[in-house]
């Protein structure tokens, strides 16, 4: 496959599955003490290959290498935060930027005037195939390469392990078995939408049905379903994309994104007329996908007739299961205060939520085991809407955010973000503090 150019390579020195003994900082020390005695470039696909592979085993996100100056940096994001793991002189016979560039199917060099680079390679790491996206940016101080590791054991791409709860499960599970309608999903980038995509569209594959996607990028290559890659250059654009797409019989379509009037018009009344959609929209949570299609110009009724309904999802940190300790519920003041600017219903479901006995409330601490952040892994927190005919009669009205909020809310039918959330909390599984850090701007 000329897509994975030269990158397929056995050339690793672990054991499969054995991670790397020490730390990333050792390693790179054994390495360049065998300067002199054996070839740079040997040298730089083993500093490579162990870069890789610690990222792999601390469950990176994206590798960041950088030069600053003299110096050679490297760090990993690990659930969601960067962290530094290695710094020190840069060596120029140990050629680690050159070495990973011909891996991602550039130049050794970095071109001389600016040029947009993106590759992508797939190796075996701890025993399984990896793919790694890379990115290559000029900096001032000299390049920056950013690897997006795309690890799918990591990113659990099943449904049933992406942190949702049983009757939200069942619910999803029975929704992509309609046959036409549209599902939109929600959340900030990188909050796992991609993933959550994918894994709904791996749930329902089977030969039986034609699956096509337009994405941008395409992220994870599933088999059986037909993938195109977004190239706005060419003239493939959302729109366009979308209109060849109808002409291919498919049966399942994912729009990576809906940014404009004209996807969104193309994407509602194809699921309008017997196809089922999924895709991706940028806002804050579920009941404002609504207002967003206002704005773009879909009308109403056809916002009314074609949507199944909405999801909105953030990705949380789990606390460190090592060194966790238990807590104490907020005092009512406290939840008072925090409460207090919310719709009075949606506060009064949260008071009760938060201050219900029974919880199993963890504070975070730190040990070895998490890099002393209390955290480790993440899960994700949901909060599905479903088509009801309140929504609908408030969809015909035109009606704003807060009011199409409130009917989804109303008899505890839709669980918000935050009450989500307060759930993973109360089980103990991630912190109230957590809670507040990842859904603060949205109340
Ligand atoms: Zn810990």
């Amino acid at each position: 496959m000329a897509f994975w150019g030269n990158k397929q390579e056995g050339e690793n020195p672990q054991e499969p599955g054995q991670a790397p003994a020490g730390s990333l900082e050792d390693g790179y020390n054994e390495i360049v003490k065998a300067k002199g005695r054996t070839p740079g470039i040997d040298l730089a696909i083993r500093l490579s290959d162990l870069i890789l592979e610690h990222a792999v085993r601390e469950r990176a996100s994206d590798v960041h290498i950088e030069s600053q100056g003299a110096n050679l940096r490297v760090r990993f994001r690990v659930d969601g935060i960067l962290q530094d793991m290695l710094s020190s002189p840069k060596n120029a016979d140990i050629p680690l930027t050159q070495r990973i560039r011909v891996l991602a199917g550039f130049d050794p060099e970095p071109p001389t005037s600016f040029r947009n680079e993106e590759g992508r390679f797939q190796k075996m790491l701890a025993g399984r195939p990896i793919q790694v996206r890379v990115s290559s940016f000029p900096t001032v101080n000299g390049e920056k390469l950013v690897l997006r590791v795309l690890d799918r054991q990591q990113l659990g791409l099943d449904l049933d392990q992406v942190g949702m709860d049983q009757d939200a499960l069942t619910i999803i599970k029975k929704l992509i078995r309609n046959p036409y309608g549209i599902f939109l999903i929600t959340g900030s980038t990188g909050g796992g939408k991609t993933t959550s995509l994918d894994a709904r569209l791996k749930n329902i594959n089977t030969p039986m049905i034609n699956i096509i996607t337009l994405e941008d990028p395409v992220e994870y290559r599933l088999e059986g379903i037909n993938q195109a890659q977004i190239n706005a250059k060419t003239g493939f654009t959302w729109s366009e994309g979308l209109r060849t797409i109808l002409r291919q019989d498919p049966d399942v379509i994912m729009v990576g994104e809906i940014r404009d009037y004209d996807t969104a018009e193309i994407s509602l009344r194809a699921a309008l007329t017997g196809h089922l959609l999924f895709t991706t929209i940028h806002t804050i949570n579920a009941p404002s996908i609504i207002e967003r299609l206002f704005e773009m110009g879909v009308p109403p009724f056809l916002i009314g007739s074609s949507m199944l309904g909405a999801m909105s999802q953030r990705l949380v940190r789990k606390v460190c299961p090592k060194c966790a300790q238990p807590a104490a519920a907020p005092s009512e003041p406290v939840v008072n205060e925090f409460i207090k600017n919310m719709d009075p219903e949606e506060g009064r479901l949260v008071k009760d939520l938060i201050l219900s006995p029974g919880a199993n409330y963890k504070v975070e601490k730190g040990c070895t085991e998490c890099r002393n952040t209390g955290y480790l892994g993440r899960t994700g927190i949901f909060e599905l809407m479903l088509m009801n005919e309140d929504i609908r009669k408030h969809i015909l009205d035109h009606a704003p955010t807060d009011v199409i909020k409130r009917a989804a809310i109303k008899g505890g039918k839709m669980r918000t973000l935050l009450m989500d959330g307060i759930m993973k909390a109360r089980a103990g599984t991630t912190t109230l503090s957590e809670i507040i850090r990842v859904t603060a701007t949205m109340v």
